[in-house]
């Protein structure tokens, strides 16, 4: 599929009529919003931005871009583990509603899909675009087209999904959209699958980080996330160093994100991501309130139907206890819908309304 400006518009529609934001929204900021600048416009400020993208593009001439240190060069088209070509790949952009609410807030998260992903799990709900590498390839100017349309259409935030492997891609187009007038967060929603020393170089460009942590594990991450037995070591790692530069989710006076780390934490059938674990783990490494967005929405996709463990959506149990692990924890920044999910659910008769959730 070939994203085109007409395609991008079309989606935009689609995607939930951000077009027909009202003229203020859409040529107008708020006098907040004037006086708000994203990270990356400080640091071109200060003469440092561009050094940061050299440093980062060099990284692609033997790619140590993820945990996987495939060494390839992929300036010379060479692929590693991930498929990643040598442009950058973007399946779709397009404004999403179906983020955390502070992401999404009134018109929505500019959300940018990107082909292909180093981490490739056997759940995969974007299995087409990750695993297939569906997409187009684009010039990183065109790229930094499609950042500012989002932002023209009143998006809040650039939200780069599946960033990790275009990282050096994604900086320097930040930086020729910043030159045409980006004034939003970037939003780096990853699977937590990163190196923390890689995420260092992102310090002072990205406002907030979105990642996953999927699995507590060794076990569990290799058998279900192609051999990668160092996701729990590696994505906490990374947590902490998003947490070191950006700290705790903060939003502004009308409840949209401005900065701050949010966690998402997906449950999976049978203990599988280790949610006992992981809520422990942010109570002893993270402020108690952190945001945390306990997930109830697996289900099975991809090749999980190969995998008796995982063969099937979780429970409304399942998703209770960990919502009471997180509570025993003490943490206090949990994910609004998730806790209305809750409440729902442990209302008098609320266990036997449904076997499962979303399944
Ligand atoms: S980004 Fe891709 S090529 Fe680079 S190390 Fe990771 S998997 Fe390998």
């Amino acid at each position: 599929m070939h994203v085109t400006r007409r395609k991008f518009i079309r989606h935009a529609l689609l995607g939930g009529g951000s077009l027909l934001l009202s003229p203020f929204v859409i040529h107008g900021r708020t006098q907040d919003d004037r006086q708000w600048h994203p990270a990356f416009y400080k640091l071109e400020q200060e003469g440092k931005l561009a050094e940061r993208i050299e440093k980062a593009d060099a990284i692609l001439e033997e790619c140590r871009l993820c945990p996987r240190e495939c060494g390839v060069n992929r300036k010379d088209g060479e692929k590693g583990f991930c498929q990643a070509p040598q442009k950058v790949m973007v399946y779709v952009a397009q404004p999403h509603f179906g983020e955390e609410i502070s992401l999404v807030g009134q018109h929505g998260s500019g959300t940018i899909f990107f082909s292909n992903c180093n981490l490739r799990c056997v759940f995969c709900q974007n299995w087409p675009i990750a695993l297939r590498g569906e997409g187009d390839e684009l010039e990183d100017e065109e790229l930094a087209h499609m950042m500012l349309d989002l932002q023209q259409i009143g998006c809040h935030n650039i939200n780069l999904v599946t960033p990790t492997h275009v990282m050096p891609h994604i900086l320097n187009a930040t930086r020729i959209a910043l030159k045409k007038g980006l004034h939003i967060p970037l939003v780096y929603n990853t699977s937590g699958y990163e190196r923390a020393e890689i995420i260092k170089l992102l310090d002072g460009i990205v406002d907030i980080y979105l990642p996953d942590v999927k699995y507590m594990h060794a076990e569990h991450a290799a058998k279900y996330s192609s051999d990668a037995a160092d996701y729990p070591e590696m994505a906490t790692q990374a947590v902490l160093e998003m947490h070191r530069q950006v700290g705790v989710h903060e939003i502004d006076k009308l409840g949209v994100a401005r900065r701050g780390v949010m966690i998402r934490h997906l449950v999976m059938p049978n203990r599988v991501a280790g949610t006992q674990a992981f809520v422990k783990w942010v109570s002893e490494y993270l402020p108690t309130n952190t945001y945390i967005n306990i997930m109830p929405q697996y289900h099975v996709d991809y090749k999980a139907f190969e995998y008796p463990q995982i063969a099937r959506g979780i429970t409304v149990k399942e998703f209770l206890e960990a919502m009471t692990w997180a509570e025993e924890q003490g943490l206090t920044g949990l994910d609004p819908r998730s806790v209305r999910v809750r409440n729902h659910y442990r209302r008098p008769g609320g266990m036997n309304s449904f076997r499962s959730l979303f399944n």
